[in-house]
């Protein structure tokens, strides 16, 4: 039942003169949250900057509650977040509130259990406070032993490797202290770092791939190309699924479904089979590159990682990036398949991407796709069908699905199949 919360943010505090701007993208993110979860009309909450710390406290009957921690961690630029108490600047006020909060374990039957060891660790931001950091450590270290250690529970300082922190923190407004530490996913906040399109499959590697990007500050829209008639509905529900997943570290996601088995399917009648899923991605590729010129995001971002599969070498890679005037970020370039499935059941997309799916690309592909393509074939290929794919790529753009994913995983559907122009609908959807 926390009252205080204290956020520790991560890159903001490497950032010179444009600071503040960063402040700001963060303190809009984390209102927001606090506007849906923290509704209680007996309460008042204020969010306040104390040098780099971000401090919200909720006055009235309220506590924070589960639902917003859980949110606030998601926030991108939080380093850490203390769920804290407040005392007045004195030391003796302060002993006594870390004497309750520890009263509060030792009924749990906690010490001399799972904490065997403790160390209090204190940083003094307002100097003219009387005591010094280690002086403050130190006292209420030793106030500590004296009340809680026992023969039946022993509990010893350590200071490499507690089991229990104590955290004090001395600001000009008062002591806070936290024996609770929540880790949030660093980096800097949503939005100061531009706006991609992010490729989504059903599989595990692009949702890592969009998770890490969002640590980076970087906002983003979601495309799918869905293959029907190849492969059946129930893969779209299982990337709304993992746009839900995504969904909670910026305020609002769009997601594109593009039907692309049509031209999967004619790209396949005509040419050489060991060139299909490489001419698949390429297409996928410009598809994306028309739609992120559109709603003007700077980027691509896609789950590749070298070598995993054959269209993954170096040089069809540098095939496929010649598909895009725009820049095509890979963040899972140098990642291990192992290492990636970690991330993913770390953000939870790992449940939702190993249901098996149909697709498409491994119907219709080769048993020996191509790893060394040969430049003349693959410029006549694409030189001989540019006018047609041109006129089919927009087609398909146009008939897609739009939905947008609130952080809370709401789906709305913005426009269904046959919109006659997706431009329009963003625009639309902009001024709502
Ligand atoms: P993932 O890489 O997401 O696990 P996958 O392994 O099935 O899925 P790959 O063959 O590795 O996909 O494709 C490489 C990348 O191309 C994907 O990470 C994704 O960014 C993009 N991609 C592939 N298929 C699709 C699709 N149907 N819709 C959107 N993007 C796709
Ligand atoms: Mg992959």
């Amino acid at each position: 039942m926390y009252k205080i919360l204290m956020v520790n943010v991560d890159e903001i505090c490497l950032k010179g003169r444009n600071r503040d701007t960063f402040w700001n993208k963060l303190d809009a993110h984390i209102r927001s949250v606090l506007k849906v979860y923290q509704f209680s009309p007996t309460s008042k909450y204020k969010c306040y900057r104390d040098d780099l710390r971000y401090i919200i406290e909720i006055f009235g009957d309220d506590y924070f509650n589960q639902n917003t921690l859980d949110a606030l961690v998601k926030i991108p630029g939080i380093y850490s977040i203390l769920l804290a108490r407040k005392t007045a600047l004195d030391f003796e006020k302060l002993v006594q509130e870390v004497f309750v909060e520890l009263d509060e374990l030792k009924e749990k039957g906690l010490f001399g259990q799972k904490i065997k060891t403790f160390k209090v660790n204190t940083k003094r931001a307002y100097k003219r406070f009387s005591m010094d950091s280690n002086g403050i450590s130190r006292e209420l270290g030793h106030l500590i032993l004296e009340r809680y250690n026992s023969k039946s529970e022993v509990i010893k300082v350590d200071l490499h490797n507690p089991e229990l922190v104590i955290l004090v923190r001395v600001l000009s407004g008062g002591i806070y202290f936290s024996t609770k530490t929540l880790y949030g996913i660093g980096g800097l906040p949503t939005g100061v770092s531009g706006r991609v399109l992010t490729l989504l499959s059903g599989g595990f590697d692009s949702p890592v791939a969009s998770y890490l990007m969002f640590k980076r500050g970087i906002e983003q829209s979601f495309i799918f190309f869905h293959a029907y008639p190849f492969v059946a509905n129930e893969v779209v529900d299982k990337v709304i699924e993992i746009v839900k997943k995504l969904a909670p570290y910026q305020s609002r996601s769009i997601l594109y479904v593009v039907p692309f088995g049509d031209i999967q399917g004619s790209i396949a009648k005509i040419c050489k089979p060991e060139y299909r899923t490489m001419l698949f991605r390429r297409y996928m590729i410009e598809c994306a590159t028309i739609l992120a010129r559109e709603i003007e995001a700077e980027a691509l971002v896609t789950g590749d990682s070298i070598g995993q599969v054959a269209s993954q070498t170096l040089s069809n890679l540098a095939l496929i990036d010649r598909g895009s005037e725009i820049s095509i970020f890979r963040p899972l370039i140098g990642f291990n398949k192992l290492e990636i499935i970690n991330l993913a059941r770390k953000i939870g997309t790992f449940d939702i991407s190993v249901i098996p799916q149909d697709d498409a690309c491994t119907l219709l592909a080769y048993k020996h796709p191509v790893t060394k393509p040969y430049r003349d074939y693959w410029d006549k290929f694409n030189s001989s069908t540019e006018d047609e794919m041109n006129v089919k790529l927009k087609e398909c753009l146009q008939n897609s699905r739009i939905m947008r994913v609130d952080w809370r995983g709401n789906v709305y559907n913005v426009n269904n199949v046959n919109c006659s122009n997706v431009a329009e609908t963003i625009i639309q959807e902009k001024l709502k």
